[in-house]
C-alpha cells in the first residue's frame, strides 16, 4: 500500500482526529503533534487524542492546544499513528470507528490487521516519525518548520534509541539531516529527551540493578520494579520506563526483560533483544506485540514470580 493514496484523503476532508497508542511514547506524541501542525497549516480542523500521562522526558515539547474537551460527534477522518492494533488506542476505538474514513500509519511488524480503510505499515521504518516525514514533505508537500522538525526528531530519535538500534538506517540519518536544516538544536533536544532524569528516577536505577537476575548462563537478564517502590519514590509507572534497556546491556545477554508490577493484578513486560531473538513473537504469545528487537505485553492475574517463570520459559525455547 502506497502512502501516496492518503494524499487525497488529507486534501479532500475538513475535520481530523489523530489518535495514537495508550501510554504514549516519544514516537506517538511526536508523530501526532507533527501531523496536527501540518493539518493546521493546511487549514484543517484537527483534534489530538492521547490517553495516559505524557512521559516526563517529552513534557518540554508538549503542546496541548490540539486536545479538546468537546470532541466532534463524528470526524471526516481519523488517523491512527504508531498503533499496531486497535486495542492499543483503547478508549478511542469508537471515535475511530465512527469516522467517515480511517487511516493507519505505523511501523510495527506485528501490525497485520488492516484495521483502517487505508493502512500504511512499514516494518523497516525506524519510527512512525520517519514515515510522517515522508508523508508531510513528499506526499502532502507541506514545507517543514522548526517546531514540526522538533516533533519529528523527538519521534525518530526516541524510537531508534539515539540512532543506536538496528532499525536506524541511512535514510533515518538523511531525514534527521533535513530536520537539522530547519534549525533544530540537537544538543538541547537530546538533553531533555535522553539525559536529564529526576533524582528519584536515578535512584530507581539501583533498585533495578539490585533486582537483576540472570538465567541460561546470562543469556537472559531480567529485572523488575513494583508499584510500592515507585509510589515510595514518587516516580510514575511510565516514567520508570527509562530503565527498560538496562537488562539487555548486561554483557553476554541476548534477551533483556524489564518487568513493572502496576498493581496486584497487572504486570507490564518489556522485552529487548541484542541479536537474533525475535521478541515480538514472544510478546505476541502473551497478547502483546512490537518489533523484532523491542516488544511488550501486559499480563493480568498472575503474581510477579509466576510472570517471571512464564517469561523465562518462553525465552528459553527460542535461545
Ligand atoms: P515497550 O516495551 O513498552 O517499550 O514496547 C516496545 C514495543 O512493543 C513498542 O513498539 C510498543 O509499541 C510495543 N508494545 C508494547 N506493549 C504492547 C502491547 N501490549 N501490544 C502491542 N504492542 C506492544
Ligand atoms: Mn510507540
Ligand atoms: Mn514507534
Amino acid at each position: 500500500m502506497s502512502l501516496k493514496k492518503m494524499r487525497q484523503v488529507f486534501y479532500d476532508n475538513e475535520t481530523f482526529a489523530v489518535v495514537s497508542h495508550i501510554n504514549p511514547d516519544g514516537d506517538a506524541i511526536g508523530s501526532s503533534l507533527a501531523l496536527c501542525e501540518t493539518l493546521k497549516k493546511m487549514g484543517k480542523k484537527v483534534h489530538m487524542f492521547t490517553e495516559g500521562a505524557i512521559p516526563i522526558h517529552i513534557r518540554f515539547l508538549w503542546d496541548d492546544s490540539y486536545i479538546t474537551d468537546t470532541p466532534l460527534e463524528k470526524y471526516d477522518v481519523c488517523v491512527a499513528l504508531d498503533s499496531g492494533n486497535k486495542d492499543r488506542f483503547s478508549s478511542f476505538e469508537s471515535l475511530f470507528d465512527s469516522a467517515k474514513t480511517t487511516l493507519c500509519i505505523d511501523h510495527h511488524i506485528t501490525n497485520t490487521y488492516n484495521y483502517a480503510d487505508i493502512n500504511y505499515v512499514e516494518g523497516d521504518a525506524s519510527s512512525t516519525g520517519e514515515i510522517m516525514y515522508e508523508l508531510i514533505k513528499n506526499v502532502l508537500e507541506i514545507p517543514l518548520d522548526k517546531k514540526t522538525a522538533e516533533y519529528l526528531y523527538c519521534a525518530i530519535a526516541t524510537d531508534c534509541g539515539t540512532f543506536k538500534y538496528s532499525c536506524t538506517s541511512a535514510k533515518t540519518h538523511r531525514v534527521v539531516a533535513e530536520l537539522m536544516d530547519e534549525g533544530i538544536d540537537v544538543n538541547y533536544l537530546s538533553n531533555y529527551l535522553f539525559d536529564y532524569k529526576t533524582i528519584n528516577q536515578i535512584k530507581l536505577y539501583s533498585e533495578g540493578a539490585n533486582n537483576l537476575r540472570l538465567y541460561e548462563d546470562g543469556k537472559i537478564a531480567l529485572t523488575y520494579v513494583d508499584y510500592k517502590f515507585l509510589d515510595k519514590m514518587g516516580v510514575s509507572f511510565d516514567d520508570a520506563d527509562y530503565l527498560v534497556t538496562m537488562p539487555r546491556t548486561v554483557l553476554g545477554s541476548e534477551v533483556g526483560v524489564y518487568i513493572k508490577v502496576k498493581n496486584d493484578n497487572e504486570i507490564k513486560v518489556s522485552y529487548r533483544s541484542n541479536d537474533y531473538v525475535d521478541v515480538s513473537a514472544l510478546a505476541m504469545e502473551l497478547g502483546g506485540g512490537g518489533h523484532k528487537k523491542a516488544a511488550g505485553a501486559t499480563v493480568y492475574g498472575k503474581t510477579l514470580e509466576e510472570t517471571i517463570d512464564m517469561v523465562v520459559e518462553g525465552i528459553r525455547r527460542v535461545l
